[in-house]
């Protein structure tokens, strides 16, 4: 039986050979963790590193307690500017609340919020990822990258994956941390699948440079997570150390953007950010600079719709 279905510690029986699928934050944590109580550990990761991905780059005080917990906190602080308070501002739809009538007379604003945090950082999440994955090495994590894993079979005591070598090797536990976008592709794999609920935001950032951020005026104070947020969806905003802008927004999909503008669905989002952006902290000026980076100079990451994703079936595959 495996250590999720008799409810007992993955410790109390014994750790064996542990795969582990993704090396973002949650897979390099968890493999650093399997690997300090003595497990063998082989973690596969299909992109190769570094690589940029659509986040907020901000860890909180929360996160970095978990990461002090397997050792990595102190070394990440070090990566990090620290972060101290909130200022949020919010749009509110007067009337017609409905994105495509959602013109800038019908929304109003309400002022700034500025609300004091325990204290977390800010970092590239692409260094993150990177340091994750080396202190996992140095813990004696086996890495296959790049390297796309599928569970190819599960049965009785083990499950074997098949990481495109044509001879599926077998672990006695496999941790799925593939994140939302991950696909994980499951022959045989019993009764096990994902289950998806209807399509949510869509998820899209882009680094400001720090000469960009000058020229539009766009200044953040010292210990600043900036969020700009509407019915649409919202924008987060924190200064990385080398000085850049992180800009990182959750967008609702299904809108069609301010009545009169067209385009594809990129152009449609971008329309959407800038006009969540438009909360009273920008003058005119500003705001034509800030559309024009949108549309024309930012490079941006995107997610696919963001979906909720959980595994049904039994509980051997966690
Ligand atoms: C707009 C936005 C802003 C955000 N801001 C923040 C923030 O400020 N702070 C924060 O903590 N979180 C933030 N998040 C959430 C954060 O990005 C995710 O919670 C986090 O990335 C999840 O980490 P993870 O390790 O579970 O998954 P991921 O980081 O997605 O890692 C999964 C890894 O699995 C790999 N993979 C997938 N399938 C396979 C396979 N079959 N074989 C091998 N490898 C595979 C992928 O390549 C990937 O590297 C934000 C999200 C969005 C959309």
């Amino acid at each position: 039986m495996g250590p999720a279905e008799s409810g007992s510690s993955i410790e109390d029986q014994g750790l064996g050979k542990v795969a582990i699928v993704g090396a973002g934050v949650a897979g390099s944590a968890a493999a650093i963790r399997f690997a300090q109580r003595g497990a063998k550990v082989t973690l596969f990761e299909r992109s190769v590193f570094p690589r940029e991905k659509v986040c907020g780059c901000c860890l909180g005080a929360a996160g970095l307690a978990a990461l002090d917990a397997i050792g990595a906190g102190e070394s990440i602080r070090d990566l990090g500017l620290p972060t101290k308070f909130f200022r949020g501002y919010f749009q509110v739809a007067k009337a017609s609340p409905t994105a495509t009538q959602l013109t800038e007379e019908k929304r109003s604003r309400v002022p700034a919020v500025r609300i004091p945090i325990r204290k977390g950082i800010s970092l590239s999440r692409a260094e993150l990822d990177q340091h994750l994955l080396n202190l996992a090495i140095e813990a004696g994590v086996q890495v296959r990258q790049p390297c796309e894993a599928t569970i190819v079979a599960e049965a009785g005591e083990s499950v074997s994956i098949d990481a495109g070598t044509g001879s599926p090797e077998t672990f006695d536990l496999v941790v799925v941390a593939a994140g939302l976008t991950g696909r994980f592709r499951q022959r045989d794999a019993g009764d096990l699948r994902w289950v998806e609920t209807p399509n949510g935001p869509m998820g899209l950032s882009a680094h400001m440079s720090r000469d960009e951020a000058k020229e539009i005026d766009w200044k953040l104070e010292s210990g600043e997570i900036q969020m700009h947020c509407g019915r649409d969806g919202y924008v987060g905003i924190v200064s990385l150390p080398n000085g850049n802008l992180d800009i990182a927004a959750a967008v609702h999909p299904g809108n069609k953007g301010p009545s009169g503008v067209g385009g594809g669905k990129v152009a449609i989002q971008m329309q959407t950010l800038a006009l969540l952006l438009d909360s009273g902290l920008f003058s005119s000026s500003q705001s034509r600079k800030l559309r024009h980076w949108f549309a024309e100079v930012a490079h941006w990451q995107t997610t696919p719709p963001l979906r909720r994703r959980r595994l049904s079936g039994r509980g051997r595959i966690v």
